[in-house]
């Protein structure tokens, strides 16, 4: 499509969505403004797999070597009940065999980071920024800056993430879209290496409805990650992670103590409910919702950031072929049965990560154990995947 004047898209929030919609905005030509609550680069995060979707853009994209350069290789991953003692381990190369060959596991923030290095000079990063008010029509869209200046743009693109303010702006309360799973997330870095925890491996610590996870794999990447279930997500909210998790993990006798007394001292400590965000238009004139913001599948869909980061590719590579309107209308539809199927793989994945009871635990062990055997790994595969 031939351009005469350059476009120019406002990207709220510099998560794997925000960086890779500027990536790949400014590859085809847009003027990109891009702007971050947090006041400096984040960092961080926890072990994912990039899979599927987010895989192939990544490597359309030209990010696999710097990404995989930065994968992680966990030589085991172990598994043991509250009291500590360790019942099975999956080899990494096992866990690597089922989650298959178009997959790198990597931290969090490892991505952000290979993304963050990738963004052209000309994309104008401003931190410690967000949209204070939103005012459009059909032809584009007005901004004003929390740091008081306004900007004219072609596109709104809200990254904000699971509890987007641009979305509450455009698209009303959060309420009326976040679907929670009953189930809190800590997520956590560790300065210290835990102790009983060898270096590269993961070990989980699962009692009936609860889980921790622990990843020892070098300096940088050591993280802990809780998954308890809840009737009540609210009040544990209103909670800071280190007493919420207090009380659910009071019974696991080894690592964990120990654990839990790095929280409050670590850079960075992600506490929330797990939820998706269900909503039937991604899209407002010439606002636009993507990555978390639009679709969040959670956690256990295992999905988010292969998502964001595929979500990102599609849509620029859209925009560069249609006009604007047309452009979201066909990117929606074509993205969208991805998120949803994502979602339904996330709610059901559930039970998996803590077991609601003891046969669910035990299935889940069978499950794990199982996949020494390569037509089993298939199966996993395939659920994870469909
Ligand atoms: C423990 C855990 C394990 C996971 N495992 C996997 C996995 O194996 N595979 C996988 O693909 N995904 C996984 N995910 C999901 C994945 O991390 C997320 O879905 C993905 O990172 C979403 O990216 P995002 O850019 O849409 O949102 P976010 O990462 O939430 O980024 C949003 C950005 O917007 C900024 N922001 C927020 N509000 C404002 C504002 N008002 N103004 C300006 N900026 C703002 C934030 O600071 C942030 O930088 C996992 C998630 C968790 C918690």
């Amino acid at each position: 499509m031939s351009k005469t004047t350059q476009r120019k898209a406002v990207i709220v929030g510099a998560g794997i969505a925000g960086l890779a919609a500027a990536r790949r905005l400014s590859e085809i030509g847009w003027e990109v403004v891009v702007a971050e609550k947090a006041p400096e680069r984040r960092g961080g995060g926890y072990l994912l797999a990039l899979t599927g979707l987010g895989y192939q853009s990544a490597d359309r994209m030209g990010l696999l070597a710097a990404l995989s350069a930065r994968a992680l290789n966990p030589v085991e991953f172990r598994y043991a009940n509250a009291a500590g003692r360790f019942g099975y381990c999956v080899p990494g190369d096992t866990m690597r065999a089922v989650l298959g060959q178009d997959a790198v596991i990597l931290f969090r923030g490892d991505i952000e980071s290979v993304l963050y290095d990738a963004i052209p000079g000309n994309v104008d990063l401003q931190f410690g920024q967000t949209v204070d008010e939103i005012t459009q029509d059909d032809t584009g869209v007005q901004v004003t800056l929390a740091s008081g200046g306004t900007l004219t743009a072609d596109l709104l693109i809200a990254a904000d993430g699971l509890h987007s303010a641009t979305r509450r702006q455009v698209f009303g309360p959060e309420k009326g879209f976040r679907r929670d799973l009953g189930h809190m997330l800590a997520a956590t870095t560790l300065h210290e290496p835990p102790d009983g925890i060898p270096d590269g491996t993961v070990s989980t610590f699962t009692a009936v409805g609860r889980t921790a996870t622990i990843a020892n794999l070098g300096p940088d990447h050591r993280a802990a990650f809780f998954d308890y279930t809840t009737n009540d997500t609210q009040s544990e909210l209103g909670k800071t992670a280190f007493a919420a998790l207090a009380t659910p993990y009071e019974d696991f006798r080894t690592v964990i103590p120990d654990v839990l007394t790095q929280l409050p001292t670590s850079a960075t400590t992600y506490f929330d409910t797990v939820s998706q965000l269900v909503i039937d238009r991604w899209t407002d004139n010439r606002v636009v919702l993507l990555g978390d913001a639009a679709w969040c599948v959670s956690l256990f869909a295992g999905y988010g950031a292969s998502l964001a980061l595929a979500g990102a590719d599609q849509l620029a590579t859209a925009l560069d072929q249609q006009d604007i309107p047309t452009a979201l209308r066909t990117w929606e539809t074509k993205l969208r049965p991805e998120t949803t199927a994502s979602q339904r793989r996330g709610s059901r994945n559930a039970r998996l990560h803590a077991p609601t009871n003891r046969l669910r635990l035990l299935a889940r062990d069978l499950s794990m154990r199982a996949t020494v055997f390569p037509p089993v790994r298939q199966l996993i595969r395939h659920q994870l995947r469909a």
